[in-house]
């Protein structure tokens, strides 16, 4: 069967390495699906994967990548057949299964949903894990009714991936947005992004009382750590954070005064499960809600020859927004 590029994570007596390596079709894992990658991503998880920063990949060797979109090339699964265009995400692809920085994948059908309505593959890679996982904070405040007239909300590490994707969303439904970043020469990007407000994360990152004055209705926290701990104690009575991410620190040093004296709601939200109905309202919500030209103002393009590098930079903070990389 013929060859294909992807990178390949390995562990062993010579240490933990990434590199570009040439694989036969064989040594693909199992899948009932097969899929030729042509967009794939950068999310933070896979700048961890290939650095070994954190101990995200489970298995050896490993292609890193956990969102790809691409063509069915074969399919034994009910609900795919070839030619059809899909993406997949999360569901332990770049951990535990082959992911997307290959230009061939095979998976198991159920992780694959077909591309959605109004978006071309490399627009659902724009999105990615990272713009999937900012709709499902943005769902979670929703489900616990939180509303834009409740007065402001805050995104943290607003000018990362799912950050920027969450300051879109909210701000196209009507929010208004604080952004919370570290880099302020950002700031008229996050502004064109519907920000309203930028605040200086300097502001949020070290330690502050348990309750704070009430600034936001709720927000979404990709951070974690103090920051995540000064939201909780500057959310107003009945307010609503989601929590994503640690990129701050792993830690919540906080107390039970915000649950207990002002009812705040803290909502953990997870994007890697293979949950089809969630993924198919997270993206159909993506589709509609998410204004493509804000989309592709936040997003750059790289060749598959750059993944590697652009991975490793996106743990040294140094990407912004979204990053696609052109497979085939
Ligand atoms: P990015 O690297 O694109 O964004 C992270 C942002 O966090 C940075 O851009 C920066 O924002 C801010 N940041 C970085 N370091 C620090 C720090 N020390 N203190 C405070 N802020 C900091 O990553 P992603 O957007 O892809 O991912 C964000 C987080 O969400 C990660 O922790 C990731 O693991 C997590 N995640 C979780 C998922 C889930 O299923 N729960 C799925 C996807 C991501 P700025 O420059 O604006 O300050």
């Amino acid at each position: 069967m013929s060859a294909f590029a992807a990178i390949r994570i390995d562990k062993d007596e010579a240490g933990y390495r990434a590199a570009y390596a040439e694989l036969a079709e064989s040594e693909l894992m199992e899948g009932d699906v097969d899929v030729e990658v042509t967009h794939s991503t950068v999310n933070y998880k896979d700048g961890l994967a290939v650095t070994g920063k954190a101990p995200v990949v489970r298995r050896f060797p490993m292609i890193p990548g956990v969102d790809f979109a691409g063509r069915v090339t074969r399919s034994d699964h009910p609900d795919f057949r070839p030619g059809d265009q899909v993406i997949a995400g999360g569901c332990g692809l770049g951990e535990q299964h082959y992911g997307g920085f290959s230009q061939r994948a095979r998976v198991s059908g159920d992780w694959l949903i077909h591309l959605p309505k109004g978006l071309t593959p490399a627009q659902a890679m724009a999105i990615g894990s990272a713009g999937y996982t900012a709709m499902l904070c943005v769902l979670a405040l929703e489900r616990q009714g939180l509303e834009p007239s409740r007065g402001p909300v805050v995104v943290t590490g607003a000018a990362g991936g799912v950050g920027s994707v969450a300051v879109a969303l909210l701000a196209a439904l009507g929010w208004r947005v604080v952004a919370s970043t570290g880099r302020p020469e950002e700031g008229a990007y996050l502004k064109d992004l519907g920000a309203f407000e930028i605040i200086d994360r300097a502001e949020l990152s070290t330690p502050g009382k348990p309750l704070q004055k009430q600034r936001f209705s709720g927000g979404v926290d990709t951070v974690g750590a103090v920051t995540l701990a000064n939201v909780l104690a500057q959310t107003a009575m009945d307010g609503v954070v989601a929590a994503c991410g640690n990129a701050q620190g792993m830690e919540l040093p906080t107390t039970v005064a915000p649950f207990i004296l002002r009812g705040v709601s803290l909502i953990g939200v997870e994007s890697v499960r293979p949950n089809l109905p969630l993924r198919r309202t997270g993206w159909e919500r993506l589709a509609r809600d998410l204004d493509k030209g804000m989309l592709a103002r936040m997003t750059e393009t790289a060749p598959f020859s750059e993944a590697l590098e652009r991975a490793r930079s996106i743990v040294a903070g140094k990407i912004r927004g979204r990053l696609v990389i052109e497979i085939g």
